[in-house]
C-alpha cells in the first residue's frame, strides 16, 4: 500500500536526463542522472551544481523523463513514470 500512483519504481540510470517540477536558481531546470546508490546524484545541466536525493525525494520531484540512457524502454511510452 505504499506503492506510488504509477505502480512501479522509476526505471532511472546515469546518463538519463529528467526535468524536475521545480527549476534551479540558475534557471536550468533539466539535470543528468551521474550516480545511481542509495540516493540518487543529480548534475544540473545549465551550471553543473550537483545535487544528492534520495530515490522518494526524486521521484517526487521529476516532472519529466527527456531521455533515456538505456534502450530496455524503448517504445515502451505507457506505464511510464511520465504522469501526463
Ligand atoms: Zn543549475
Amino acid at each position: 500500500m505504499s506503492e506510488p500512483a504509477s505502480g512501479r519504481p522509476v526505471s532511472v540510470q546515469p546518463g538519463d536526463v529528467v526535468r524536475l517540477r521545480k527549476p534551479h536558481p540558475c534557471g536550468g531546470a533539466d539535470w543528468t542522472v551521474v550516480r545511481i546508490g542509495a540516493d540518487i546524484g543529480l548534475k544540473c545541466t545549465t551550471c553543473q551544481h550537483r545535487v544528492m536525493l534520495t530515490r522518494p525525494e526524486f521521484e517526487r520531484r521529476v516532472k519529466v523523463f527527456l531521455r533515456h540512457a538505456g534502450s530496455d524502454q524503448a517504445g515502451a511510452s505507457t506505464g511510464g513514470p511520465t504522469a501526463e
